[in-house]
């Protein structure tokens, strides 16, 4: 039997939005098994806890792994993401490129990574355009500002972020 694929796809997820959900469907085709890497982030200062963030991207992705028949699995990290990926027996790194924003901290950080492990492939996917500009950062803003984020994030997700935002607010 051919040696399974594993990939990683590691980001923040702080929500996860519709431009995640449309790269983790995407590398399901490419891999037998895709390992989610929730980042801890505290410099970020996520709007979810880590554990919320897990919960809601194991729940949101479910149904992927179920329709595509590809294992996924969500695990949270806080350390190197070369070091996490050797760790999950990963072959490749998974990260989705927007707009060129993306693509200079995405050049250099490939390329560093290549150094540290030439055997881990970092692969670049799009979203479909329609997604492409969706940010996590600019959704938790719109929110804040009353606005409305259904097209931006799955149903449960945009009624949590209101939600949190509201709390927050009190
Ligand atoms: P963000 O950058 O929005 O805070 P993450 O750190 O969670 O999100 O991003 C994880 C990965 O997903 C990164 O590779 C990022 O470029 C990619 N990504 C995020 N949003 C999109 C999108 N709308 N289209 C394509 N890739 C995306």
């Amino acid at each position: 039997m051919a040696k399974q694929r594993v990939g990683v796809y590691p980001g923040t997820f702080d929500p996860i939005t519709n431009g995640h959900m449309d790269i983790i469907k995407r590398s399901l085709g490419l891999v037998d098994k895709l390992v989610i890497g929730v980042a801890t982030n505290p410099s970020k200062n996520p709007l979810f806890s880590l554990q919320e963030r897990v919960d809601i991207v194991t729940r949101e992705t479910a149904r992927l792994a179920q329709a595509s028949g590809t294992t996924i699995e969500v695990v949270q990290f806080d350390e190197l993401l070369m070091k996490f990926a050797e760790r999950v027996g990963a072959d490749f790194i998974i990260r989705g490129l927007r707009a060129v924003a993306d693509f200079e901290y995405e050049f250099q950080m490939t390329g560093m990574n290549y150094q540290i492990n030439p055997d881990i492939e970092t692969v670049f996917l799009m979203a479909d355009p329609r997604y492409q500009t969706i940010a996590s950062r600019l959704v938790k803003e719109v929110a804040m500002y009353g606005g409305n984020i259904t097209a931006f994030v799955p149903q449960k997700v945009g009624l949590e972020v209101v939600a949190k935002v509201d709390g927050m607010a009190k």
